[in-house]
């Protein structure tokens, strides 16, 4: 049996590292356990440009920046662990591993955020790490030089692909409304960029290729009229889903399988918290998921005094 933690956090992106620095920081003890390494999702952007008080940052920097706050105010952090067992409905809650380890706390934050969204395409499968990519910064170098094609019209897929253009010869994106949901601004960065082509109101229905991709099929849904096209990549940037696979049963969350949270991130167990992407909410960015962390930690704390 591993020690009794004040706060057992599971997730360490922006949203559980943040929440790691409070609660350590308020002198709690505070385990983080993290599926695979530290960081999350921002670890695959290139770019980040839109946290306050940093200029121009990467998204690997900017957790690891995070990560080493937290540990630095004591926080314990775990990762690549592989958690098999809840049993959070109690004082104390149990939290097992796949190795046999065991962590109790007087209280737990969710903050598991999301994973990216799949095509579902045929041949998406076979050529994941072969041609398809979800993540610029850590595969884009890949395609230097060659021609790809960037899937999505929101404020992710058309910032990636501006990112790409620093790699890619050629970057079509494939969306599959006539209009973006981007912001404005960004929509004009995409739109002004002399490597950027679109084809719009479409999607890929097959991506094909030998050992690894060469040719996608993509059918203009309007008129259902299909086109292969020759290419050397695929970037999918189309949302999120959130990850509380092991979740459901344990607490309530909404239809589309996100965490129901109050004000106070709150969830319905009784010292059991959640904060960020894996929440029920209509916004996702760093800013946002930070603030909940904040706020689960916080509360967290008043939990305990209480
Ligand atoms: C390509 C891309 C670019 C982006 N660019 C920006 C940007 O420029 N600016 C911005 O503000 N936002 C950006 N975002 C959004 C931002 O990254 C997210 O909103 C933010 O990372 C959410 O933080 P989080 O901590 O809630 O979740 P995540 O970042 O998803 O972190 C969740 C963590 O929990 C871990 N985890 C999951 N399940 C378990 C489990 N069962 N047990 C243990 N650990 C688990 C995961 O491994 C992960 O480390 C971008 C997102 C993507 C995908």
């Amino acid at each position: 049996m591993e020690n009794i933690f004040d706060v057992i956090i599971i997730g360490g992106g922006p949203a559980g590292l943040t929440a790691g620095i409070y609660s350590s920081r308020a002198k709690l003890s505070t385990v983080i356990l993290n599926e695979g390494s530290f960081g999350g999702q921002v670890v695959m952007t290139n770019e980040v440009a839109n946290y306050p008080g940093v200029e121009l940052t990467n998204g690997y920097m900017l957790a690891n920046t995070m990560k080493k706050q937290a540990k630095d105010f004591g926080c314990k952090l775990k990762s690549n662990v592989n958690i098999t067992k809840y049993d959070i409905k109690g004082d104390i809650k149990t939290v097992e591993l796949d190795d046999g380890r065991v962590f109790q706390g007087k209280s737990v934050i969710f903050a598991t955020g999301g994973r990216p969204r799949y095509l579902n395409a045929p041949g998406e499968e076979e050529y994941k790490g072969s041609g398809v990519s979800y993540c610029a910064t850590c595969d884009g170098d890949f395609f230097t030089d060659k021609e790809i094609i960037v899937v999505g019209g929101g404020n992710s897929a058309l910032e990636e692909a501006v990112s790409l253009t620093n790699y890619a010869s050629k970057v079509t994106i494939v969306h599959q409304f006539d209009h973006f949901q981007a912001f404005p601004s960004v929509i004009e960065e995409t739109k002004s960029n002399p490597k950027i082509n679109f084809i719009m109101e479409s999607k890929i229905t097959e991506l094909k290729g030998e050992d690894s991709l060469k040719k996608v099929n993509i059918e203009h849904l309007p008129s259902g009229k299909n086109t292969e096209i020759n290419i050397d990549g695929v970037f999918v940037f189309i949302g999120y889903v959130p990850n509380t696979t092991n979740l459901d049963g344990i607490i309530n969350l909404n239809e589309n399988k996100e965490i129901i949270v109050d004000n106070e991130m709150q969830t319905s167990i009784p010292g059991v918290f959640a904060a960020g992407d894996s929440t029920a909410k209509r916004f996702r960015q760093i800013t946002t998921a930070v603030a909940d962390g904040t706020i689960a930690a916080l509360s967290a704390a008043e939990y305990l005094r209480n």
